[in-house]
């Protein structure tokens, strides 16, 4: 079942998603070459605590840390350490997750350190258009998959593939709730999407093959041709048929 979120409800998700984008704009000056992402992670935690909300990745299936930072061949739930140095030409994807008042928000974004290639660049920009393609088809009347299809054919037109095995989801008094939210698929397929309805969109797109696997660690997802791959989420509520982006924020690998 797919939860239709009250006014009530959506204003304390208003409040944990507004925490996540702004916790995006306050380490995205610290992400410079020479931090360790384990830095990152405590100024993330504290960033939370500080707004009276509660991380909310600490401890879920065992995590051990406030945000999941996956460098280049690193697709998701890279974990924070102290001897991972951040060096100027990676790309850094910052997972980040808050819970308030028993609601939860969910973003991430994928940082360039200092100057990246142009293949890096490149890659970012496709998967961020990506991410807005798919948010465009979160309206009332659409179908679930028109999400996923328009993610997949933008990502594909520029030759990169989509991580299947990955995907995104509902949000709200769950940090995943339903439905699964794949990043690719056929247009007009699953359900009527409905107001009220709050998605988590998050595609993973790579340079090259699309099959990833687990790290040693038995949290961190890398491609397996060590290829980089690139990550953008934002949590979205269907307002008036509309998609409005409750995690906004103001960073854009665009420019
Ligand atoms: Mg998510």
């Amino acid at each position: 079942m797919i939860n239709i979120k009250t006014a009530k409800e959506l204003d304390l998700m208003r409040y944990s998603a507004k925490i996540v984008g702004q916790c995006f704009e306050y380490i995205s000056e610290f992400l410079k070459p020479g931090i360790t992402t384990r830095e990152i992670d405590k100024k993330v935690e504290k960033f939370i605590r500080s707004k009276g909300a509660i991380p909310a990745f600490k401890g879920l299936y065992g995590f051990p840390a406030s945000a999941c930072i996956s460098v280049d061949e690193e697709v998701v739930h890279g974990v924070p350490s102290k001897k991972r140095v951040l060096e100027e030409g990676e790309i850094v994807s910052v997972d980040i997750g808050v819970l308030y008042e028993g609601y939860y928000g969910d973003a991430a974004y994928t940082f360039p350190i200092g100057n990246v290639s142009s293949e890096k660049k490149e890659l970012m920009r496709t998967t961020w258009e990506s991410l807005m393609k798919g948010i465009d088809k979160a309206r009332a009347g659409n179908r679930l998959s028109d999400i996923g299809a328009s993610i997949q054919a933008h990502a594909e037109s520029r030759g990169y593939s989509v991580v299947r095995t990955l995907v995104g989801h509902g949000i709200g008094k769950a940090l995943h709730e339903e439905p699964q939210v794949p990043n690719y698929g056929k247009m007009g397929k699953g359900p009527l999407l409905k107001s009220g309805f709050t998605l988590a969109i998050e595609p993973m797109i790579n340079i090259g093959t699309e099959t990833v696997t687990e790290a040693s660690d038995g949290f961190t997802i890398v491609t397996q041709d060590q290829k980089p791959s690139a990550h953008y989420e934002h949590t979205v509520h269907i307002r008036d048929g509309e998609p409005e982006i409750l995690t906004q924020h103001q960073l854009t690998p665009l420019g």
